[in-house]
């Protein structure tokens, strides 16, 4: 026999209280049950109406995301708002349809989907390029390029980016440049931890007062504290002024790991011209060839340290750098603070840059993966009792 979706009685289907909704008959026990179903159904045409171009988000994510693990509420705003949806206990469970419009886990109150809940606050979006001859980036070169512009303009005294070792391939050397060959050289991405910090200070403590940093989140927030803890050095007695440059990150490996997995390849990281990690692929640049390998085969390689990070977009630096959204060879930007602000555009005038808007497709992309990183948040265990 039909339940009635807003009582949850078994109804008779002879009951003279019947809606027709996208495809579907629902029985009612009496008017007032089919008037406030109508109601709701009306409602859930104008918002499913409003996120027709959005990205398609089912129960099953909710059930993955928020009910598997056990972090939901049983707050009821899932029922409340789907009559596919009925509470067993304190468990939603899914009884009918379901048309992945999104809107029970864009409702639950254990989820993150606003867009400055996943990405941070931003100023302004961009997809840029280097417009400078001879920089070699991991995307649209703009981290070097931007760099660049900053020594060139004195703006900077340095910048603290990381190379590859010459002894020791692949391996990253975290350095002070100071001149635009260093900055050159250090364009592209390795993907182990480089210990950065460690170069920050010794530029500190040789007198540079006005540096940019580049790294990924968790690097950036050490920078954060250092400079606004009442711990923190910078703050305290040397007063340098820092530029956080911050990079998207999705994981780093172990150098060690890279190395043995480039050898089961019959290769040896000699041979390997760039890496890069992306839609789930790792590739390997050898001769001007491309060699595509499955990330999974990294696994056993991946810092522990990024399975509990849920920062993609580096959310405490004054502009951010990525390749997720936008196209082979551009970088999307982020503009957060007034000074990251005021320095990439001054860059972009001074010809150093190219850039356009970031499209809502792309920064759909970007969302998209930053969602699966806060997801991660989901699966910390937080109390043991
Ligand atoms: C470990 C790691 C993981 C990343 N994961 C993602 C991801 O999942 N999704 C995504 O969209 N983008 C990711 N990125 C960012 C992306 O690879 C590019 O760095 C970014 O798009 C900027 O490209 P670009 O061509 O403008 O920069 P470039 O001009 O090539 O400059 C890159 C800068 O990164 C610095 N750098 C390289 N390796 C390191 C390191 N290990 N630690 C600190 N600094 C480093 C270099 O010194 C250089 O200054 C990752 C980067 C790193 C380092
Ligand atoms: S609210 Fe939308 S996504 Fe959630 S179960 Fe109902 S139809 Fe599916
Ligand atoms: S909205 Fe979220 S917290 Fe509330 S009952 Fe549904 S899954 Fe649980
Ligand atoms: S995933 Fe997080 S912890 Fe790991 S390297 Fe990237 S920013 Fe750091």
């Amino acid at each position: 026999m039909p339940i009635d979706p807003i009582c949850k009685r078994e109804i008779p289907k002879t009951t003279p209280y019947i809606t027709e909704s996208e495809g579907k008959t629902y029985y009612f026990h009496d008017p007032e049950c089919k008037k406030k179903f109508d109601d709701m159904a009306k409602n859930i045409v104008r918002v499913k109406r409003s996120l027709k171009d959005k990205e398609k988000i089912s129960f099953s994510r909710l059930r993955k995301d928020i009910i598997k693990p056990g972090i939901c509420a049983a707050c009821g705003a899932c029922p409340a708002s789907c009559p596919s949806i009925i509470m067993e206990g304190e468990k939603p469970k899914l009884i009918g349809p379901c048309t992945a419009c999104g809107i029970c886990y864009n409702q639950c109150p254990r989820t993150i989907t606003t867009e400055e809940g996943l990405i941070g606050r931003i100023r302004h979006p961009y997809a840029a390029r280097s417009a400078l001859k001879g920089v070699k980036g991991q995307d649209g070169g703009v981290v070097t390029a931007m760099l660049a512009y900053a020594l060139d303009e004195g703006l900077i005294d340095c910048a603290i980016v990381t190379v590859r070792s010459r002894d020791d391939p692949w391996r990253p050397v975290p350095i002070i440049a100071t001149t635009t060959d260093e900055l050159l050289a250090s364009a592209g991405s390795i993907y182990t931890h480089s210990m950065t910090i460690q170069a920050l200070m010794n530029a500190v403590q040789q007198g540079m007062r006005s540096i940019a940093f580049v790294g990924p989140s968790c690097n950036i927030d050490a920078v954060y504290k250092i400079y606004k803890s009442p711990y923190g050095l910078l703050h305290m007695f040397m007063r340098a002024n820092i530029l956080p440059l911050g990079l998207f990150c999705m994981d780093t490996f172990s150098h060690e790991g890279i190395e043995d997995f480039v050898a089961s390849k019959h290769l040896t990281l000699d041979d390997i011209e760039s890496m890069k990690i992306r839609r789930g692929k790792i590739e390997l640049e050898k001769d001007s060839e491309t060699l595509v390998y499955d990330l999974s085969e990294l696994d056993p390689y991946r810092s522990s340290s990024c399975k509990y990070c849920t920062d993609l977009t580096a959310e405490n630096a004054a502009i951010s750098f990525g390749g997720v959204g936008t196209p082979d060879g551009w970088t999307t930007v982020f503009t957060r603070s007034g000074r990251g602000y005021e320095i990439f555009n001054e860059a972009v005038e001074a010809g150093y840059i190219e850039s356009r808007d970031l499209e809502e497709k792309e920064m759909a992309r970007v969302l998209n993966l930053a969602r699966m990183k806060k997801v991660q948040k989901y699966g910390v265990i937080r109390r043991e009792k």
